[in-house]
């Protein structure tokens, strides 16, 4: 089976359909080998680095059409570190989140492990479907995912309507964003890391905060909590306004992020990035809607992620083996998630993604499974 050879004429261009990290860009590292003498290897608390991290930050606010008085923040440890660091920093007394899959999971834990916090309320959905936030009074942070990434649902990003007044909503945007439309008036934390759609490598969290939410960890640092310095959400506000992390970062990510970011506001920005993963995922859902073998995961067509799309198939038709096989022929990282545990292919729809190549991938698909 793995030795099937899959022509070169029908394989996509770049084979890389990883939903993180995913498709960094040739062109991004030919501007980082620029810069390699220059930049790499060099003080992060110098100019030529905080020129980069400025870079980044500003690339962000004009991508995400920031609205005035919101901060771009951002320090180490990747998405991860923040979810421990919105708890300790952000969430006052009770959260509520919408939990539909293994990364809205991670963030649930760690408030419900906090000894200091109220057990958060959790709304479920099974892999597969969305789950929603409802208002409810005495909450102060609402949570939930803009991408779930491990099982390719989409929901929009809205306020809470009658939430308590002051209540904060933080969007897991780490692979939503960039990919699917967002205005970022509807939420006060946007966050986010560079290994998705912004086509550079994992290290660093950044987090589009509203001024409500910058205030919340001013508010809750004044309280004298015990907050970890590596997750101080204060320290890296400040550090962030000086162009700086607090500690040191990768400066190969922050360099490859920017450009990434140029890049796509060149293109025409955000508009630009949603339509390009909007005809990735016409491309690929429409193909799995007319093969005899294959379909979308995601049963309801609006939750249908244009970020990372999950492709079912059928009894008989093995996707491990065919993942195998294209991975054989150099085409990678189109493997599901893991603990989904169903015969399945992920396929990251990031605006690095060329449509052509997403189009090129169904055809690589239909050529193994005529052959397996
Ligand atoms: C990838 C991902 C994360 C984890 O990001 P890290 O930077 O690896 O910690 C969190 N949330 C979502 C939605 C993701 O896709």
């Amino acid at each position: 089976m793995a030795d099937i050879q899959i022509p070169d004429a029908i394989k996509p261009v770049d084979g890389r359909f990883g939903s993180g990290p995913s498709k960094v860009r040739p062109e991004g590292v030919e501007a980082l080998s620029a810069v390699s003498r220059t930049l790499m290897g060099t003080s992060h608390r110098q100019k030529t680095v905080k020129d980069q991290v400025a870079r980044l930050r500003r690339g962000l606010a004009e991508f995400f059409s920031m609205p005035d008085g919101y901060e771009v923040v951002l320090s180490n440890g990747g998405t991860s570190a923040f979810w421990e660091t919105a708890t300790f920093g952000l969430v006052r007394e009770k959260a509520q989140f919408a939990e539909f899959g293994e990364f809205g999971a991670k963030f649930v834990k760690a408030v419900t492990d906090a000894p200091f916090l109220a057990e958060p309320t959790v709304h479920r959905a099974p892999g597969g479907q969305a789950a929603y936030l409802t208002a409810e009074a005495g909450v102060d942070v609402y949570a939930s995912v803009h991408n779930e990434t491990s099982t390719g649902v989409a929901v929009p990003v809205r306020r809470v309507e009658g939430a308590d007044p002051g209540a904060l909503l933080l969007t897991d945007a780490t692979s939503g964003g960039g990919s699917l439309d967002v205005d970022l008036r509807e939420t006060d934390v946007y966050y986010l890391a560079p290994q998705k759609a912004l086509g550079s490598d994992g290290g660093i969290w950044l987090a589009l905060m509203s001024p409500a939410a910058i205030e919340r960890a001013f508010e809750i640092k004044a309280t004298k909590r015990y907050i970890p310095q590596f997750l101080d959400l204060v320290t890296a506000i400040e550090q962030s306004r000086l162009e700086q992390t607090y500690n040191t970062p990768a400066l190969a990510t922050v360099f490859l992020a920017a450009e990434q970011l140029d890049w796509m506001n060149a293109q025409g920005g955000l508009s630009w990035a949603v339509k390009r993963s909007a005809e990735s995922a016409a491309a690929l859902y429409g193909w799995a809607d007319r093969s005899s073998f294959a379909e979308p995961f995601i049963a309801d067509p609006a939750l249908r992620s244009a970020a990372v799309a999950t492709i079912d198939f059928a009894e008989g038709v093995d996707a491990a083996t065919i993942a195998k096989v294209l991975r054989a022929n150099d085409i990678v990282d189109t493997e599901p998630y893991r603990k989904l545990g169903r015969n399945q292919l992920r396929i990251a729809l990031y605006p690095t993604v060329d449509p052509s190549d997403v189009i090129a991938l169904t055809s690589c698909i239909d050529y193994v499974v005529e052959r397996l």
